[in-house]
């Protein structure tokens, strides 16, 4: 599989409206972050999304985007979510699959609620098939697309309870965890023989809801990835400035670095 980083900045995205601070106003294309947002696709021509932030649309061109076949949503805040609407030319045909948690797939019908309303006044709207992600009770249920075998991870951000994705192909394994404080002991038992762990890393001061540098480079060393990438990141920072940073904590055993837009790797 393939993956590409449509997005690796936090809410505000960067530059931020109406800051000019050295990381905004920096000339490197690595300090300049859409909202976070992944693509992942598999080696029978599979391609999936992790969120559809509100520059859903301008990441879709930029990576030549023709075809999707499931979107997996991490949690409804407005930087995950907002760009759903724009998905309307790749799901002309048929409903395209969208999962997530309980409370994600309530709130992405109401505030997407024309979506879902029988008659609609002019202009079209996406064709949206919300599912569910059970996991309570009889445990946790794999998503087959294709190839491709993707696995909820619950954690929370904050108090609210989300979801972070597992994406297998063979034996490619790649988890992707944005906007998270806590990792439940179950969950991590998920996160073992990675080859690649995207963890959302904000800045290096604590925050209440969101992993720091520092909390994101103590999962790192506890699951031990083969590669680590930061994403979800403010503009405390410059890439730069985010790369000595871990290369100041002598993380030897894995690489770790800021993801950037754009980035892909292949496994
Ligand atoms: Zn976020
Ligand atoms: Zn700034
Ligand atoms: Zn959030």
């Amino acid at each position: 599989m393939i993956i590409e980083f449509l997005g690796t900045g936090t809410s505000h995205g960067i530059p931020v409206v109406g800051c000019a601070c050295p990381v905004c106003t920096s000339a490197d294309t690595r300090n300049q972050r859409f909202r976070a947002s992944l693509l992942v696709r598999g080696n029978t021509g599979e391609t999936l999304i992790i969120d559809t932030g509100p520059e859903f649309r301008l990441q879709a061109i930029r990576s030549k985007l023709h075809k999707l076949d499931a979107i997996f949503l991490t949690h409804a805040h407005a930087d995950h979510l907002h760009g759903l609407d724009d998905v309307r030319p790749l799901s002309c045909h048929t409903p395209l699959p969208v999962y997530g948690n309980k409370p994600t797939i309530d709130e992405m019908k109401a505030r997407f609620s024309y979506v879902f309303r029988e008659t609609q006044i002019g202009g079209g709207k996406p064709q949206l098939q919300p599912t569910i992600v059970e996991t309570d009770g009889a445990g946790i249920e794999s998503i087959r697309i294709g190839s491709l075998l993707i696995t909820p991870v619950p954690v929370y951000h904050g108090r609210l309870p989300i979801l972070g994705w597992l994406v297998e192909e063979g034996p490619a394994r790649v988890a992707y965890l944005t906007d998270v404080s806590e990792i439940p002991h179950t969950s991590l038992q998920l996160l073992q023989n990675l080859d690649i762990l995207v963890i959302g890393a904000l800045r290096k001061r604590p925050h209440p809801t969101h992993f720091s540098f520092d909390q994101a480079l103590e999962l790192i060393q506890r699951v031990q990835p083969r590669q680590g990438l930061f994403t979800h990141l403010c503009h405390d920072f410059s890439h730069q400035e985010v790369c000595r940073y871990i290369e100041k904590q002598n993380i030897s055993l894995q690489r770790v670095s800021p993801a950037y837009d754009g980035l892909t790797v292949q496994l």
